[in-house]
């Protein structure tokens, strides 16, 4: 990787129910990657700590609530794009206040880990099958 290449943040979540599954998004149109299914997440804003960014977007993308304490990073997504390098931690959420919503014209569904491999899903995404199938089961 040259010196120049950007490196870009994204904190995403594995929000997971009480049968195992995890909630996937929908890039909506409009968006780069539109149509694949991503964890829901965002950019780390300047200043931000990824766990607030988490907690914001989480926020503003469903309408749910996550505490601190239930956030930990278990493993990262790193992925070379064109443009730019992604590095996105991966936080295992199992609960939260609301239920969730979908806030910004996204397509929501909860899936088994097992079944992630038949969603179309950004390249960096891709990697953290294994881990979730390995955490949660099929
Ligand atoms: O969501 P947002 O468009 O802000 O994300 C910035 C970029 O990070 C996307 O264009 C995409 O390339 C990448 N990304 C990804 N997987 C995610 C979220 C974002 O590859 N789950």
């Amino acid at each position: 990787m040259s010196a120049s290449v950007k490196l870009l943040l994204v904190v995403a979540a594995a929000l997971v129910d009480a049968d195992g599954r995890v909630l996937m998004a929908q890039r909506p149109e409009g968006k780069a990657l539109a149509g694949l299914w991503e964890f829901p997440g965002g950019k780390v804003e300047p200043g931000e700590r990824p766990e607030e960014t988490l907690i914001r977007e989480l926020a503003e993308e469903l309408g749910i609530t996550v505490k601190e304490p239930c956030l930990a990073p278990l493993t990262f997504a790193s992925h070379a794009y064109p443009d730019f390098h992604l590095l996105m931690p991966l936080y295992i959420c199992r609960r939260w206040e609301g239920f969730p919503q979908s806030r910004e014209a996204q397509a929501l569904r909860w899936v088994r880990p097992g079944a992630l491999r038949d969603l179309p899903m950004p390249p960096a995404d891709l990697p953290l099958i294994p881990f979730l199938i390995d955490l949660l089961g099929p």
